[in-house]
Formats: structure tokens, sequence, C-alpha cells
């Protein structure tokens, strides 16, 4: 059967759910196989081959680690040029785009990025996304060379199909390039114990209805007891109340997840741009008229002061 690359994201051997996603989707195209790069490929490949990984092709060096992406570019293409691969799946981070553009016009192939689905047709993968501020959904297939395919988290529920997960080592021959640019320092960002804003399964939103920095504890509170990441709006996020990195939409992040919660956000066109190919949406906002309460699925109006400490009582409670 055909085979599919699957890029792995994952921290140290932990793998990632988008990767999980990825499997997933893949199977749909053919047989994955993933592609682990750095350490900890033995423990990864036990997840990966639940999941319908029937090969892991595995290399570990500092480069992975101590430079930008072009070492990880390397090894893709090396994994290319091993398998041919009928397409090649990676996860829509921003290092993902990047080492997926790259690898995309190594191989001359079209790319298409944020996917929020994907299919087989009679002519390769077709690809879904949803494009112009989520005003329109299109489905388009690469005529050129191997599809290059980025999907967004929470594109599709993992399913496990036991594979073999067979690990192979994968000899990278560097490129001059792959030393240009190293990694001097990293910083880790305070933990909050919350999951990954575009990872979320659920996401909870304040917007400049919050009022103020000293009132978003509202939102985390209603976020903590749904085990949910904190999202905020541009207009929240200009004025200090949160940092940049919760930011949803355009100028943003863009998030799909399985439920996401609007309270105090008007529902702008660069808002959506962010949310609205999330599964289930609710917005509580006091003016009835508010745009957002055109896209949702539950809306209540009212103040969010109010409404959000009964939601989070009446969660915490069951
Ligand atoms: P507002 O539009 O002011 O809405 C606040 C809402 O809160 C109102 O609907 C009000 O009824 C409600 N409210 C007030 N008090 C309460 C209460 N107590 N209880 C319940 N409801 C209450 N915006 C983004 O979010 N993300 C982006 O990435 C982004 N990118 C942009 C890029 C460009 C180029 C431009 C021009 C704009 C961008 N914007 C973006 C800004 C966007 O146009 C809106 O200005 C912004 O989304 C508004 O944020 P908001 O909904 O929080 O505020």
């Amino acid at each position: 059967m055909a085979e599919v690359l699957v890029y792995v994201d994952h921290v140290d051997g932990a793998v990632r759910k988008p990767t999980l996603e990825l499997l997933t989707l893949a199977r749909r195209l053919g047989d994955p196989v993933a592609v682990h790069l750095g350490p900890g490929a033995d423990e990864a490949a036990k997840v990966l081959g639940e999941y319908g990984a029937v090969k892991v092709l595995a290399a570990d060096a500092p480069e992975f680690a101590d430079y930008l992406v072009v070492p990880k570019v390397d090894a893709l293409q090396a994994a290319h040029e091993a398998v041919s691969p009928v397409a090649v799946l990676v996860p829509s981070s921003a290092e993902g785009k990047e080492i997926a553009a790259r690898l995309a016009v190594r191989t001359g192939s079209g790319i298409i990025t944020d996917a929020v689905d994907l299919v087989a047709g009679d002519d390769g993968p077709v690809a879904t996304q949803s494009v112009f501020a989520a005003g329109y959904t299109t489905k388009s297939r690469i005529t050129r060379g191997t599809p290059v395919i980025t999907v967004k988290p929470n594109s599709a529920a993992p399913e496990a199909a036991p594979a073999a997960g067979a690990v192979e080592q994968l000899a990278v021959p560097f490129g001059e390039q792959a030393t240009g640019t190293k990694v001097t320092s990293r910083t880790a960002r305070e933990s909050t114990g919350r999951p990954e804003l575009t990872e979320a399964a659920i996401v909870v939103s304040g917007g400049r209805g919050v009022g103020g920095a000293e009132s978003f504890h509202v939102i985390e509170s209603l976020a903590d007891s749904l085990g949910a990441a904190v999202g905020a709006s541009r207009a929240a996020v200009d004025a200090g109340w949160y940092p940049h990195s919760s930011q949803v939409g355009q100028t943003g992040k863009s998030v799909s997840p399985q439920l996401y919660i609007a309270a105090g956000i008007s529902g702008a066109i660069q808002h959506r741009a962010g949310m609205q190919t999330s599964k289930t949406i609710v917005a509580v906002n006091k003016d009835a008229e508010a745009p957002i309460f055109e896209l949702v699925d539950y809306g209540v109006v009212g103040d969010l002061f109010q409404v959000v400490p009964q939601l989070t009582k009446e969660v915490r409670a069951r």
C-alpha cells in the first residue's frame, strides 16, 4: 500500500496530540510512516504504532536541538527520498509550517497549509481549508510533486489502529545550511498548567467586556473548571489585560477546539477568523445584537459577571 509520511511533533519523545490526529487522517490515504527526530524514538514508537504507524523512521543528532528548522527539513527530505510517499503531513504549528514549506520547495511540490480535513481523492488527497477570515470553505488538491499538507490541531479525533510501529534508523546527510542559524538560548514560558491554546479541546476567551486584567480570573476559573485554555480578543490584548500569545484571531492564533466559549466578545470578523471552525461555539454577551450571536450554537444574553461564575459553579458541581 502507498505510504504517507507523518512528521512527529514531540517533547523528548512524548508524542503530542496533533501527531495522533495526523496519523488518523494519514490512514485515509495510505500506510502512515512516522518521522521522529531527536531523543525518545523507542518510547514514542509505542504510541505511534498504536495509532497506525507501520514504521517509525528515527534520527537523533544534536543539530535538531541546537539549530533552527533546516536540519529537520534535511531529515524529512531524507525520509521522503527513502519512502517516496503519496503525501507528507505536518502539524500546522509555526515550526511545522516552515518545515513543510521548505520541504515543498526542495521537492518541487505543491503545499496546502492549515487544512481542517483531509480525504483520499481519485487524483490524490483532497484537503479542506477555511479561508478569507473563515468566510469560505475550499477543497483543494495538489497537482505537482508530492502533496505536502499541514493540518490544524483538532481537525480529527485521534483513533487508535494498532500497527507495527517498528523503528528504523534514518541516515540524515545534513546540508551546508543546516548549521546556519544556531539557537543561543531558550526561555521557558511560565507554565499556567493549562493546555496549549491551539491544541486545547476547549477554549474560553474573554474580550473587552471583561473590563480589565483584574477581572480575567472570571474567565480563567471557567477555563480551569473545564480543563480549557484561555484565549482573548485583540481588544483585551491591546489593552494589556492578557498576553498576545493568547490572542485569537486574524493577527493572533487560529483555534479549532471542540468547544469555544466567547465572553464579552462582539464577534468582529478578525476575531471570527481565528475561531469560526470551532465545532461548538457558545457566547455570553449582554448585547443581544452582538454579531457573535450570528455564528453561535448556544448564546446567552446577559452580564458575563453573572453568567460565567454561575456556569463555573455548575461545571464544578458535576
Ligand atoms: P468589542 O468589539 O468592544 O466588544 C466587546 C463586547 O463585550 C461587546 O459586544 C459588549 O456588548 C460586550 N460586553 C461588554 N460588557 C459585557 C458584560 N459585562 N457582559 C457581557 N458582555 C459584555 N481582533 C481579535 O479579536 N483578534 C485578532 O486577531 C484581530 N486582528 C485584527 C487585525 C486587524 C488588521 C484589525 C483591523 C483588527 C483586528 N482585530 C482583531 C480587532 C477586531 O476588529 C475587534 O476590534 C476586536 O475583536 C474587538 O474585541 P472585543 O470583541 O473584545 O471588543
